[in-house]
């Protein structure tokens, strides 16, 4: 079968439904979130095109990669980082892990992902109904304890959050877990930019942006709520 992109695919970040861009039209943060913005729309609205998931795509890629922009999000299964984007092979740099949490190993990678591969975006992906969000949040108000110290560490990383929409609530208010999981976006691209200067260096020299957004499980919609840099 023939990729309908492959002859826009000769540029390799080019995509259906955006302008390819050319030597002199280098991909910047704007066009990129513009990119992944129209993909989302594609999906949300059951008209997908699944660009670049055939064969010749793959052998166009094998010499070397340049994704439009990395992701880092929830490894929620319902996340498919390329479906909900609607790219494929070489569009997205990817890291997951549950509940999105800022390790030294996320870091790394994204450092990777802008330093050596140039991506001028980061989107940082949570999503409503997030399990590790929910097990934060039950980790304060039950004494059972987490499954391993793996999960506890896990976990421990999104308890901040718990505790700041804990503290911003009116008296007698119940805790919202979508307030939890918004201040837990924030908190996650706070982390990364405040502790990698290489991150936060390329965001002050505009080279590159940084996005969080929320993932609606049931519609489909990714919905940017902080922005650190310039689109
Ligand atoms: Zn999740």
């Amino acid at each position: 079968m023939t990729d309908p992109s492959t002859e826009a695919a000769a540029s390799v970040d080019a995509a259906p439904g955006a302008a390819p861009a050319t030597p002199a039209e280098p991909l910047t943060p704007g066009r990129a979130w513009e990119r992944m913005k129209a993909g989302n729309e594609r999906f949300v609205t059951g008209a997908p095109q699944h660009p670049h998931q055939y064969s010749d795509r793959r052998a166009l890629l094998a010499g070397g990669q340049e994704p439009v922009a990395a992701l880092f999000g929830c490894a929620d299964s319902r996340l498919a980082a390329e479906i909900i984007f609607d790219v494929g092979l070489g569009d997205l740099f990817v890291v997951r892990n549950a509940g999105q949490v800022v390790g030294d190993t996320v870091i790394a990678s994204l450092e990777y992902a802008v330093s050596v591969l140039g991506v001028p975006l980061i989107v940082v992906l949570g999503h409503d109904s997030c399990g590790a969000v929910a097990t934060a949040i039950d980790s304060l108000t039950t004494d059972a304890p987490p499954g391993s110290r793996f999960l506890g560490d896990l976990v421990d990383m999104i308890v901040p959050s718990v505790r700041r929409a804990t503290i911003a609530l009116e008296p007698g208010a119940v805790l919202d877990p979508r307030a939890v999981g918004a201040l837990h976006i924030q908190a996650s691209v706070e982390a990364l930019v405040g502790r990698s200067a290489l991150i936060s260096a390329a965001v002050a020299e505009g080279r590159l942006t940084v996005v969080g957004a929320n993932y609606a499980l049931a519609d489909g919609r990714v919905d940017p709520s902080i922005i650190i840099g310039r689109l």
